[in-house]
């Protein structure tokens, strides 16, 4: 079933789906545009140079040349001006010389006194963006389902939408769990832990075109758990985080078993990330997903996202790998496929990406993730990749 609709100003628009299909009002470009500055001309008139051609006044953005050009004529041209008629080509100013005065104003007819030597010849085209090349009046520009980024908003805009049809967020619940866990703003006991885990999701959430839903941290209680889980599940989604690992005090799957859920997935052939669940709990979907926060940051971003995009009326969209080469060789003997916390720059040549891993000491390692802008991702097989190898990176996003 396709997400509700809101109507939101074109301001308040990026990042939404948009819900309804958006056509070209009118031709794009709206005329013949010029893309330099120089003179209209007809481009037998130049085919000889150095040619000598009448001008018979200026056309500026904003400001079109009211008249019609015939052979032996120009008219002066800025980019972004309406080629005028009988015009089919410009030639930059950087290849004219002008005789005489060309005033500032259009002038609808010649006035004998103002003329200008073209230097080099141009095709029937050159320097002209012809109507209706980018867009014609009723095709389809942006379809439903389409994210909007600063390119669709410019669009839409140009398109003459004060307003669109997107499709509401879906509101994703999170609900940390863990003992050990705390408020950010209170301080901890050495053997405790700051929630951070709920704000990196919140904004992924945010990211990913999800409204976050913080539903407060559910201690390793049964009760305490199923009650969150309760309260988590009025939402479109719940995102848990923690305690769905095979622990003594890992009530989770325990507790969504006990509502019926049904598990899709109980455990990936990732690391980090391995004991991640997904499943559906009274017509609800879920993600158990571990508490380590890079396990958390990485199942979110390989699993959670693409499921908000599809909630959202985005359609199915996978993870984007990208290919660069390896600065030091990596090994790993996992049997699993890995994502590590790495940085992918430009090599000295400024040719090929290269990736390097951070140091990280692992799952829990914020400060590592931190200094990331990638993950390398690296195949089970991939046991022992040499530098200078072609590897899998995932950039991260937000
Ligand atoms: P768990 O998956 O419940 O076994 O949690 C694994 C580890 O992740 C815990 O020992 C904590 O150190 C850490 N952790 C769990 N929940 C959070 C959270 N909300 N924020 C930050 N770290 C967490
Ligand atoms: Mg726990």
């Amino acid at each position: 079933m396709p997400p509700p609709i809101e109507i939101v100003p074109l301001g308040a628009a990026h990042g939404r789906v948009l819900a309804e299909e958006l056509a070209a009002d009118r031709d794009y470009p709206p005329f013949h545009r010029s893309t330099r500055d120089g003179f209209a001309v007809r481009a037998a008139d130049v085919a000889q140079v150095p040619a000598t051609l009448e001008v018979l006044g200026l056309a500026r953005a904003g400001s079109p040349f009211n008249g019609a050009l015939s052979s032996g004529f120009s008219v002066e041209i800025m980019t972004g001006a309406p080629l005028p008629e009988g015009a089919d080509a410009v030639v930059m100013v950087e290849y004219t010389r002008e005789i005489g005065a060309v005033t500032s104003e259009p002038r609808g007819s010649a006035s004998g006194d103002a003329r200008v030597e073209i230097l080099r010849s141009v095709q029937a085209g050159d320097n002209v963006v012809p109507r209706g090349s980018e867009a014609l009046a009723g095709s389809r520009v942006l379809p439903a389902g389409r994210r909007l980024g600063p390119g669709e908003i410019g669009l839409a805009a140009a398109l003459g939408h004060a307003s669109l049809r997107v499709f509401a967020r879906p509101r994703v619940a999170i609900l940390p769990t863990g003992d050990e866990v705390v408020p950010v703003d209170q301080t901890p006991a050495w053997f405790q832990i700051r929630n951070s885990n709920a704000l990196a999701l919140a904004a992924q959430v945010e990211a990913a075109g999800g409204l976050p839903c913080l539903l407060g941290i559910a201690s390793d209680r049964k009760d305490a758990l199923r009650e969150l889980i309760e309260e988590g599940l009025a939402t479109d989604l719940l995102v848990l985080s923690g305690g769905i690992s095979v622990g003594k005090f890992d009530f989770v799957a325990e507790i969504l078993t006990d509502l019926g859920a049904e598990f899709y997935v109980q455990g990936v052939s990732i690391r980090p990330g391995k004991p991640l669940a997904f499943g559906q709990v009274r017509d609800r979907f879920f993600f158990g997903l571990p508490g380590n926060p890079v396990s958390t940051f990485v199942t979110f971003e390989l699993f959670v996202r693409p499921a908000i995009t599809l909630l959202g009326g985005a359609g199915f969209q996978s993870s984007v790998f990208l290919k660069a080469r390896l600065a030091k060789p990596v090994r790993q003997k996992t049997g699993l496929s890995v994502f590590m916390p790495a940085r992918v720059t430009r090599d000295s040549a400024g040719l090929d990406p290269v990736v390097e891993l951070v140091g990280w000491q692992g799952s829990g390692d914020l400060v590592g993730l931190a200094e990331a802008n990638c993950f390398l991702a690296l195949r089970p097989e991939q046991t022992d990749a040499a530098a200078g190898d072609w590897v899998d990176v995932l950039p991260k996003s937000w």
